[in-house]
């Protein structure tokens, strides 16, 4: 069935029209949906009864149904359900002048992040943007007051363009959910060709974060497989790109720190080099520990000494708590976790323990996971087509070339916007634009960071960073 939040205006309007009603009741509807909050057709009372069932007759309005949810102290999980019986996670962490929500926009995910439970079955089907928008609802009827939303759970965001934007543009709009662009991430493994598309395209202020994995690319390799085929080089290119093109904003760069894989110092230091001249903000995250995953989160003690070498070296950074443990944080973790109880065989990692380059503890190469390719020694390879456009919802990443990440073709379709919100202020000329210089003034300058004593790790309140959205998704990218 139809989603109401699948609609323009424009598109709500003919579809009443065809059905004989006038213009203006497709605003009448919208208020209901998004200003008055309506779950149910029936609730719309201000509209003809035959019209409330008309449209209960033919579309779908409400949250997503929630399966199971996992509350921790200041943060809940849900795993929430689809139409054809595929689910997926959303997180929401609460705080005293908030909360953020943390969407998925696919189910699965073609990346394969050596760190992620999501990224472990594989792509089954990219979201569409009604139920991305979903999720949102189902977390603020578990008490999380949305004032951010971040793209950083199940799946990459870029991989499924049209409907993240057509999300981006229900969640900004001040005739919709009126979330302020500020305090929407939507965070990436490095998908280049798609990054300036998403300068262009979204409000001014919505922020970008970037999972980078490793500033070299023998390990960003290891850890980051999908989107391997994009050098780091071509990655700062397209983040360079971002800022131009938005008037000087900063990217952010989450990096999740592995125990001895990408956490030394040497790395710390190419890093900071990596970054130094660029406009800039990290957030270090230590891993989420994943069942049936060698791999294992850095020690604090590493997690510190990381953090001083990048400060040591002008680099504006952030801990960030991995949020969350005692809720299965880590990205996809609690939907592995439910279907394994059902018995389901998307519950399999289908690698009995997963390394860095998705090399099996059994030495089966990985075998049973969706997508793998392997090299001629046996190493899993990037999954299939990971970094390229859909072509349709429910299908599957093809074979393309370097630069396939082209738009999304074929895929439900997105609302093409009411006028306002995404695509409408674009690139950084706006009003909004963030003038250079205004990230820079909370780290330090040119290499005078502060030398001495570990930075602190902000788990909670009050910093204006945390405020907005930035305060550690518990999702691992
Ligand atoms: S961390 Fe993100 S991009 Fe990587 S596999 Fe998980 S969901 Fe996909």
């Amino acid at each position: 069935m139809q989603s109401i939040y699948d609609f323009s205006e424009e598109e709500l309007t003919a579809w009443l029209q065809e059905r004989g009603e006038p213009r203006y009741r497709a605003a009448q509807v919208l208020e209901w949906v998004y200003r008055k909050r309506a779950t149910g057709f029936g609730d719309m009372t201000s509209l003809p009864r035959d019209v409330r069932r008309k449209l209960a007759d033919e579309l779908q309005i409400g949250p997503l149904p929630i399966v199971s949810q996992r509350e921790g102290r200041d943060s809940i999980k849900l795993l929430v359900g689809l139409e054809d019986g595929e689910r997926v996670e959303c997180v929401g962490m609460k705080t005293p002048w908030g909360g953020t929500a943390c969407v998925s926009s696919q189910v699965g995910c073609p990346v394969g992040c050596a760190f992620c439970a999501s990224g472990a079955g594989g792509l089954v089907r990219n979201l569409t943007t009604a139920e991305i928008v979903r999720q949102v609802l189902a977390l603020t009827t578990r008490g999380v007051k949305v004032t951010n939303v971040v793209f950083m759970g199940m799946g990459e965001p870029l991989l499924n363009y049209e409907a993240v934007l057509g999300a981006v543009h229900t969640i900004t709009s001040r005739g919709r959910m009126a979330i302020a662009p500020r305090h929407v991430t939507v965070g990436t493994a490095g998908v280049v060709p798609m990054i300036p598309r998403l300068a262009r395209d979204t409000p001014a202020k919505l922020e970008l974060a970037v999972s980078l994995g490793a500033p070299v690319d023998g390990v960003r390799r290891e850890l980051v497989p999908g989107v391997a085929r994009w050098p780091v080089a071509e990655l700062m290119r397209a983040c360079d790109e971002w800022t131009r093109l938005r008037g000087g904003q900063p990217v952010t760069y989450a990096y999740v720190l592995v125990a001895g894989v990408n956490d030394t110092l040497k790395l710390a230091t190419q890093l900071a080099a990596l970054l130094r001249t660029r406009r800039h903000h990290v957030n270090l995250i230590r891993m989420n520990p994943v069942e049936h995953c060698d791999l294992r989160p850095s020690s604090k003690e590493q997690t510190l000494a990381f953090a001083r070498r990048l400060e040591e070296r002008g680099i504006n950074v952030s801990l960030r708590q991995s949020r969350g443990r005692d809720i299965e944080a880590a990205c996809g973790q609690l939907r592995r976790s439910a279907a394994k109880a059902a018995g389901g065989r998307k519950a399999e990692c289908g690698d009995g323990g997963r390394r860095p380059g998705g090399a099996s503890k059994r030495g089966d190469g990985g075998a049973g996971r969706p997508g793998g390719r392997h090299d001629a020694r046996g190493r899993k390879g990037p999954p299939r087509g990971a970094g390229e456009p859909e072509r349709g919802t429910g299908g599957k990443p093809g074979r393309a070339g370097r630069d396939g990440a082209g738009p999304p073709g074929g895929g439900r379709k997105a609302p093409q916007g009411d006028g306002k919100g995404a695509g409408g202020r674009g690139s950084g000329g706006g009003r909004d634009a963030k003038g250079p210089g205004k990230r820079g003034s909370r780290g330090s300058k040119g290499g005078q960071g502060r030398p001495s004593g570990p930075p602190k790790a902000r788990p909670g309140p009050p910093r204006r960073a945390d405020r907005r959205g930035r305060s550690g998704p518990p999702a691992s990218g």
